[in-house]
């Protein structure tokens, strides 16, 4: 068999966790010690092949074709944006397309990546929502993103921060999204920085409590609302898991000292930008270690959703901020090719 087409008898070897790996090689007949060995070739050295594995015998490259393969995502779209955001899209083996986002910042990159194609949580101001979900992502699928994207700088290294704010729900793909992170910093392999990745979830309340657990990154949370009322009507997900037991969750989170957790709030014109509205968010998260990022709506499905004016936005800040709140009003970048919070659906960039 080829390479690269995948055979679901094969070990998809980037999906496996340190631990699994170990499993794995000694499985096939291996010394434990080449797990070490393939993933520093996977994940540090970016191999696409079991061919340029040469410090492994020939034999056991052998071995590992028959019983493994390696997961790779193609670029087939790149979009840039005035600003120099970069969007990709990336075809993944069953023809499933998903998208990530290059963001420059001042001395360093921040990468936005997916963990599902499309999503089940219906917010009515995504774009993704709108394709429904379609599948979970693999472990292998979300890491290939960043080393796909890494393959195609100038300076890989100063690619050091990575968000998982593309699309899909995080915390609905949990083992994936925790193998994948778990080998992201791996200090054997990858070695990306925990504290330079960040998680954001629309609330899965269950699997808060379990990531404060298995995985120490930072977490965010899509809050964009300070009722239950004005969240079961934009964000469903709320219906199933309230403010009250988010807000809980939230305060079990295990935070190192001086970290916060993150909550993004949309601001969306006559919805939930009230002063009313920002007095109940200051109420609600009143116990919580929190910093709040405003985020004027970009455009998305529902035509008749706007952002607020400017001078209303600095009214909302202003009430946060008379309660003691860290707040800032954060423009998403890439607006222009459509690359910007809530606005990645990858079928509109087939039609670039
Ligand atoms: N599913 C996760 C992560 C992906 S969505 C979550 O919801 O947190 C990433 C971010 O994009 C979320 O904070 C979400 O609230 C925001 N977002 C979605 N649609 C948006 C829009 N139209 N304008 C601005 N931000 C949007
Ligand atoms: Fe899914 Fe997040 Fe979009 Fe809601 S905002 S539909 S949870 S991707």
């Amino acid at each position: 068999m080829k390479e690269g087409i995948q055979d679901k008898m094969k070990t998809d070897l980037k999906s496996l966790s340190a631990n699994e790996t170990i499993e794995w090689v000694k499985g096939v007949g291996l010394e434990p010690y080449r797990a070490g060995q393939i993933r520093q070739w996977l994940f540090q050295r970016m191999a696409t092949s079991f061919d340029e594995m040469t410090n492994v015998s020939i034999a056991i490259r052998e071995r590992l074709k028959e019983t493994a393969f390696i997961t790779r995502i193609g670029k087939i779209k790149t979009l840039v944006s005035e600003d120099t955001t970069e969007k990709y899209l990336f075809k993944l083996d069953d023809g499933s397309l998903i998208e990530s986002v290059l963001i420059p910042e001042k001395d360093h990159f921040t990468l936005c990546i997916s963990s599902q194609v499309g999503c089940a949580m219906g917010c009515t101001f995504c774009h993704t929502a709108r394709q429904g979900l379609k599948r979970n992502l693999t472990a292998g699928e979300i890491i290939e993103q960043v080393i796909e994207t890494q393959r195609g700088m100038a300076d890989p290294d100063k690619l050091t921060n990575i968000v998982l704010m593309g699309m899909g729900e995080p915390l609905a793909n949990y083992d994936a999204v925790v193998t994948a992170i778990n080998n992201l910093i791996d200090q054997n392999t990858i070695s990306f920085s925990h504290r330079k990745i960040t998680l954001s979830t629309s609330g899965i309340v269950p699997n808060i409590i379990r990531l404060g657990k298995d995985s120490p990154v930072n977490l965010a949370v899509s809050l964009n609302a300070g009722d239950d009322e004005t969240r079961n009507r934009i964000m469903p997900i709320n219906k199933t898991y309230n403010l009250k037991s988010l807000i809980a969750a939230c305060k079990q989170f295990p935070l190192p000292n001086r970290k916060m957790i993150t909550f993004e709030y949309i601001l969306i014109n006559g919805v939930n930008d009230s002063p009313g509205d920002a007095l109940k968010v200051a109420k609600l998260l009143r116990g919580v270690r929190a910093k709040i990022n405003l985020i004027p709506l970009n455009p998305g499905p529902d035509p008749s959703m706007c952002a607020p004016s400017w001078d209303e936005m600095v009214r909302f800040q202003d009430i946060l901020a008379e309660n003691q709140y860290t707040v800032i009003i954060r423009k998403s970048k890439g607006q222009d090719i459509l690359a910007a919070c809530g606005q990645l659906s990858a079928k509109e960039l087939t039609q670039f």
